[in-house]
């Protein structure tokens, strides 16, 4: 913690803020900041964080199509190794808190496609939390990264390729979550994950999600980590270890023509699920996260040439953002270790920022724990436009699973990015309200509150006539 502080401190020197905001705010000091995912934040540990990441990058070659035979387990090399490892530290976990975790599998036999050259067992392994109301319980919280790694060649299974920011960072996320937030207990449900196949083409993760989808597995928000090691390559002053990027959707990748023509209409392109989880992630990180580092939101599925497992997500209707660090480093992903003409390259944990990738796992952990925690969005939430008029009339159905005790209609300029703090008004238990602000100046969302301060998701609403 000590550490964490001075980085931060450091960081901020650098980004010229002045010496006396150097101090983190005390969280307590912002409203409806909830005691116990306060405490849990604290308890994520940089050097947990390291270590499985050096264990990670120790298995040599995580390739999706490398070695997972007993001996090559045995031995440690290749991705069958890494999965049973993980598997194992999830079920240690789940030791540790009487059993508190499902440790599950997700395995089939990917028949060879693009990058799959023969019939190859790809495997996700994940942890549940379950939620302890049963009816809020049907609500998941999904953070992921991906376990399979690569070097220069997509194919190659025996040369080093130690994944250590993409994505050994990712998953060393996703585990230090489940380590912590398993001392825990919440009433919606909370999925660990660690995913295989994306180098190959995004298969595990679009296996998972499309079961989940089969299923009608209500997850109502995936965080995707994938490279956030905020890679400190020496004598590059221009990464920024204060900022997490988090990208997000705009038109949802599983919108209907019905629903893009609706969007088209009346300006909805911006506040698709996924943007609203990435703003609420925001929120989260201003309310539990101490001054100097926060997210950065990006508004686009991911970034230009890329992609990522939070898509598959999204293709199948769900909400699914992706963290990133600021500044990546090509020359130390993707790329066979090695040095040429003087360059080092190879993703190597070296070149891994432990102490950002605990931030970001602190991020991460709050995110989960807040929408654990809090009610169900409301349902139904309708904007009724029977006649035209000045004031904005919405109508909802109530949070279902009991835990709201009233609402939050919230609303900002259309040319606004975020929900502004001033945007809000508390309607109490009420589930229609009248607001003196014109629907068509505006964009409004409703979002259910506990009597703690818990806050739901928001919702836009549909307009009905
Ligand atoms: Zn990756």
């Amino acid at each position: 913690m000590k550490q964490w502080i001075g980085v931060k401190a450091v960081a901020l020197l650098l980004s010229g803020v002045a010496a006396a905001q150097t101090q983190p705010a005390p969280a307590a000091k912002v409203r409806d900041v909830d005691p116990q995912i306060a405490a849990a934040v604290r308890k994520v540990s940089a050097a947990q964080i390291e270590a499985n990441i050096r264990k990670l990058a120790g298995f040599h070659n995580r390739n999706t199509i490398s070695a997972a035979d007993p001996a090559s387990i045995a031995r440690g090399r290749g991705i069958g190794a890494a999965r049973e490892w993980i598997k194992s530290e999830f079920e240690r976990y789940s030791q540790a808190c009487g059993g508190c975790l499902e440790v599950k599998t997700d395995g089939f036999l990917q028949e060879p496609a693009d990058r799959i050259p023969k019939p190859t067992e790809i495997v996700n392994v994940y942890a549940v939390l379950p939620g302890t109301d049963p009816e809020n319980a049907k609500r998941v919280y999904l953070v992921t990264g991906h376990y399979d790694s690569r070097n220069s060649d997509t194919l190659n299974v025996v040369d080093e390729a130690p994944g250590a920011n993409d994505d050994a960072s990712g998953v060393a996320v996703s585990l230090e979550c489940a380590r912590v937030l398993s001392h825990y207990k919440f009433p919606a449900t909370l999925i660990f994950m660690a995913v295989a196949g994306e180098e190959q083409g995004l298969n595990g993760s679009k296996h998972f999600a499309k079961w989940a989808k089969s299923q009608g597995m209500n997850i109502e928000g995936v965080l995707n980590n994938d490279i956030v090691g905020g890679n400190k390559t020496p004598g590059d002053s221009t990464q920024d270890a204060t900022i997490v990027r988090v990208f997000s959707e705009g038109v949802p990748a599983a919108a209907t023509e019905q629903e893009i023509r609706m969007l088209r209409a009346l300006g909805g392109e911006n506040d698709s699920p996924s943007r609203q989880l990435a703003r609420y992630v925001r929120e989260v990180g201003e309310k539990y996260l101490a001054k100097g580092f926060g997210p950065k939101l990006v508004f686009r599925r991911d970034r230009y040439l890329r992609g990522g497992d939070h898509t598959s997500f999204n293709e199948q209707g769900y909400a699914a953002v992706r963290f990133t660090e600021f500044r990546e480093d090509y020359n130390h992903q993707h790329q066979t270790p090695r040095t040429e003409n003087g360059i080092e390259y190879g993703d190597l944990p070296k070149f891994v920022d432990f102490q950002y990738v605990a931030n970001v796992a602190r991020l991460n952990l709050a995110t989960l724990a807040a929408l654990a925690s809090a009610p169900a969005p409301p349902t139904k939430i309708k904007l009724l436009t029977k006649q035209l008029e000045n004031d904005t009339t919405l109508a909802w159905e109530a949070s279902p699973g009991g835990l709201a005790t009233g609402y939050e209609v919230l609303y900002r300029a259309t040319t606004e990015a975020e929900w502004p703090i001033l945007g809000v008004e508390n309607v109490g238990a009420a589930t229609t309200a009248t607001i003196k602000r014109s629907k068509d100046n505006v964009i409004f969302a409703v979002r259910a509150v506990d009597k703690k301060g818990h806050k739901s998701l928001p919702v836009v609403p549909s307009p009905e006539r």
